[in-house]
């Protein structure tokens, strides 16, 4: 029978590891969130704590049928993770961040567009959730019940990665490694647009190269976890 806790063991070092990396990379800063599943009814995630302070002893298992394993106070927008694992099945790690680059993506009608191989995960331009569209005006921005959180999924549907109107974008992945590599390019693949834009108009990758692309690219993502991971021991 496998050492089922062994493996959670890993998953709360990932978590822990992933919370590290994404501040070095200036994907979250005393904000955004990560968090990983362990079953089909429940994740891991830290509680409300800015992520580069996050230690394995600070990760809380959230219950997707309600319930928290822990007296410390959680996240306030735990419901982007819980209403996403509810509505993705195959997501099993998500990060929710305030990055800067990606922001004004979700501010104009210039669509956020793959323009570089390592981010061909995108692929046709990225959704934007509004929350007037979903709850109305007047809100604090944030996804703070679980009606924000079923908009936020819905809008995200069967994507890798949703932009949300003044306030940042949530990425989810098949692994911690995975969803840490599509938040840290995401963040790249807006940079360059953000310096193609001035220059003229960007040539996206093609559906057809954004596929192949991310077929053969997702072999590589170990490759820059290790790098990543090493550099914050
Ligand atoms: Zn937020």
């Amino acid at each position: 029978m496998p050492d089922q806790s062994a493996d959670l063991s890993d998953l709360r070092d990932q978590l822990v590891a992933a919370n590290h990396i994404l501040v070095a990379h200036r994907v979250l800063d005393a904000f955004g969130h990560v968090s990983a599943r362990v079953d089909e009814d429940s994740f891991l995630i830290s509680r409300n704590l800015a992520p580069g302070s996050v230690t394995a002893d600070d990760l809380q298992l959230h219950h997707l049928a309600g319930g928290v394993d822990s007296a410390e106070r959680p996240y306030l927008e735990t419901h982007i993770h819980a209403e996403i694992y509810r509505a993705r099945p195959d997501v099993r790690a998500i990060v929710h961040s305030h990055s800067a680059s990606i922001l004004p993506f979700g501010l104009t009608d210039t669509a956020f567009v793959p323009v570089m191989h390592m981010a061909s995960f995108l692929g046709d331009a990225v959704p934007v959730y509004d929350q007037r569209d979903a709850v109305g005006d007047g809100t604090d921005l944030l996804v703070t019940d679980e009606a924000r959180g079923r908009a936020l999924a819905t809008t995200l549907g069967d994507r890798t990665l949703v932009l949300m109107r003044g306030h940042g974008s949530t990425a989810v992945g098949g692994s911690i490694p995975e969803v840490t590599f599509r938040a840290i390019y995401a963040e790249t693949n807006a940079s360059v647009l953000l310096a193609t834009l001035p220059l003229g108009s960007p040539v996206a990758l093609s559906p057809a190269e954004s596929s192949t692309a991310t077929a053969s690219i997702g072999g590589q993502i170990a490759r820059a976890w290790n790098v990543w991971r090493s550099a914050i021991d």
